[in-house]
């Protein structure tokens, strides 16, 4: 295969790029795409990497529908006319973009969100997949439930024993370095990590971070600093905060740089936080003085 295309095992394979897209081969010279990474260039790459090998994409599957993941759907569909597959609410996303950053934002986003990085170009999906086998030819996936970072993340599993992991979890150094990774439901990211964590597979490809063929030290520092997050949040919550007051003390002890974009991606990730840790009994919410507050427990 040429140098674009690294082999993980088997007929299973990768283009490693800021965002990793796997590949698997079947019947000769057809072959599945999971997650196209974020613009028409990341997708014409795809593209030259499987025409240098003959290889003609039949399929797609996006993990989930962060802007990243789906970016090259268009120009791959074009060219190849490959169907497209996602999980039922991802689909909805992706055929409908503007819900990412009208979910951000909470109401019609300012144009400053509406930018590549919150919002791809539409793209029809053709098939929606739910946890189980996936058959596509004489080939049958296993479509792996991995809800947490996004509500209907999945996982791709190779007859070769490779998940592709989409953003389920993130490499070591990546939680270090962004400290407060995304999550948008606390529940089910502890509840995917656990059991990921059970998991034998042969090889694990996160979209961001290295191939790993064990993934226990990566589960436990994303579980870590989840913990260590909610301990900062009842931490900071000795004395009753706003959501706002609460971001800019937690982005603060992390020493994080904020642009709008992110600005709205920790909030929500803070709010998934706050969900959780109500729900949990850990935190109490109540309007106070007009404002909505939470208070540690
Ligand atoms: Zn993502």
């Amino acid at each position: 295969m040429a140098e674009l295309l690294k082999k993980i095992k088997g007929n299973t394979y990768y283009i490693k790029g800021p965002v990793n897209t796997g590949l698997y081969v079947y019947d000769q010279n057809r072959c599945v795409v999971v997650d196209t990474g974020s613009s028409d260039d990341w997708g014409r790459k795809i593209y030259k990497a499987l025409k240098a090998e003959g290889l003609e994409a039949e399929m797609i599957i996006n993990t989930h529908s962060h802007a990243d993941h789906f970016g090259g759907n268009n120009l791959l569909v074009k060219r190849t006319n490959a169907e497209v597959a996602a999980s039922g609410i991802e689909a909805a996303i992706i055929s409908n973009p503007y819900l990412e950053p009208l979910y951000l934002y909470s109401a019609h986003p300012p144009k400053a969100l509406q930018n590549r990085f919150l919002m791809g170009k539409e793209c029809r999906v053709d098939r929606i997949v739910e946890p189980g086998n996936f058959t596509i030819g004489q080939t049958t996936l296993e479509i792996v439930d991995l809800k947490g970072h996004s509500p209907g993340h999945i996982g791709v599993a190779t007859p070769d024993g490779v998940l592709m992991a989409g953003d389920a979890y993130f490499s070591t150094h990546i939680v270090e370095k962004y400290k407060l990774t995304y999550f948008i439901n606390i529940a089910d990211t502890l509840d995917t990590l656990n059991r990921l964590k059970d998991t034998d597979y042969c090889y694990y490809l996160p979209c961001h971070g290295d191939l790993s063929s064990d993934i226990g030290e990566e589960i436990h520092s994303n579980l870590k600093a989840i913990n260590e997050t909610m301990g900062m949040i009842r931490w900071e919550l000795i004395k009753p905060l706003t959501r706002e007051e609460l971001g800019a003390a937690i982005t603060e002890k992390y020493n994080l740089d904020l642009n709008t974009t992110q600005y709205y991606l920790n909030q929500s990730s803070l709010a998934a936080y706050l969900s959780y840790m109500t729900d949990e009994g850990m935190l109490k919410r109540r309007i106070e003085g007009r404002r909505m507050v939470w208070e540690a427990v």
